[in-house]
């Protein structure tokens, strides 16, 4: 069956040529894919006969309501979803004065290993579909009835480890006849892979780049971070570097304070030294608990913050939401899984 909301409005034109089709039917059948349409029967300015072949030659992928939580704190939804395969994946829904943000997952599961994190417990499944990644947009913004604003690619997975379905989503959702999301509106997370970044470059997109940084120096990254042992804390900032040259786009790193780990004063040094010479921002993240894992939350998050500041860096604390839901990452799905 072909995946037609995982295509371009170009590729879906082609396809219809195919058939005989003028290239307008594209627009509208991308028009109402990008509504969240559910089937091709409701597309009721096509005609009947061309609705019949698309139902027997594509589908619509449709994800479902696993689970929803609401946090009675501050409205943070967090939403599990069953795909067609009868996997799960986590969206949440944030609700900032700014606007309405999306977190959406890149994956089923994540193959990254992070010591702190609980998405990666059971590895990489697979890799979601552009269609997959775009339905965690439409569906959250329909189920819950508030306009969607902003974007983030924090939830599972590692956007930079599917990178040419991350592009194509980001392609669908800032299309003009679909969502129409800017880039300055979507924020993209990685573990740091260099390579990937300095190839995420090359696009020049307008969206924010976050860097799970997490510790300064390699023995304390390689320790947290699986990843840092092919990558290095050198390599990556001079990726770091190369990205803000090319795209004119300050990074945000993220640093969540791990207690005994990564909260030290030295640590606050190196870090500022790295980041000498390059505009960026740092985004401090008390940990969320996972019960599987040893790592404690800092007591030392403003006396890091000062540290840094005192080195010139802009410093953010990221203020929790949804700390009553499992709201962090993979928390859910973990829950759900163990639950069977
Ligand atoms: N793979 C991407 C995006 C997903 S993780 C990445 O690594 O950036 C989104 C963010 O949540 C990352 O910064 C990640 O390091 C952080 N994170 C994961 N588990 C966490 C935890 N238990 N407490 C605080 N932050 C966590």
């Amino acid at each position: 069956m072909i995946d037609l909301k995982s295509m371009t409005l170009e590729e879906m034109g082609a396809y219809l040529k195919t058939g005989g089709e003028p290239a307008f039917r594209a627009k509208q059948i991308f028009t109402w894919l990008h509504r969240g349409a559910g089937s091709f029967e409701e597309m009721t300015n096509l005609s009947k006969a061309l609705r019949e072949k698309l139902a027997a030659e594509c589908l619509i992928t449709r994800p479902q309501v696993a689970r929803k939580q609401v946090s009675a704190l501050d409205g943070t939804t967090k939403y599990l979803w069953r795909l067609e395969d009868g996997n799960c994946i986590e969206t949440v829904l944030m609700r900032y004065h700014h606007g309405n943000t999306v977190c959406i997952s890149s994956q089923v599961g994540c193959r990254m290993g992070c010591a702190f994190c609980a998405s990666t417990l059971g590895g990489k499944v697979r890799d979601l579909t552009p269609a997959e990644m775009l339905d965690q947009v439409l569906f959250t913004g329909l189920d819950s009835g508030v306009p969607i604003s902003n974007i983030v690619l924090m939830g599972i997975g590692e956007p930079l480890d599917n990178f040419d379905t991350v592009l194509r989503f980001l392609e669908l959702v800032n299309h003009p006849e679909g969502l129409n999301i800017g880039m300055r509106h979507i924020s993209l997370s990685t573990c740091g892979l260099a390579d990937q970044i300095d190839k995420l470059a090359d696009y020049k997109l307008q969206l924010t780049l976050s860097v799970s940084l997490h510790a300064p120096d390699d023995e304390t990254r390689s320790h947290i971070m699986p990843v840092n042992r092919a990558v290095g804390v050198e390599r990556l900032f001079a990726a770091c570097r190369r990205y803000f040259e090319t795209t004119g786009r300050r990074i945000s790193y993220e640093y969540a304070m791990i207690d005994g780990v990564n909260d030290s004063d030295w640590q606050a040094d190196l870090l500022a030294r790295h980041l000498k010479g390059t505009p960026g921002h740092v985004n401090l993240i008390p940990l969320n608990e996972v019960k599987e894992s040893p790592l404690k939350p800092s007591r030392r998050v403003a006396a890091f913050q000062k540290r840094l500041e005192s080195h010139g860096i802009t410093v953010t604390v990221r203020r929790k939401l949804g700390g009553d839901i499992d709201a962090s990452c993979g928390q859910l799905r973990r829950k759900a899984m163990q639950e069977g």
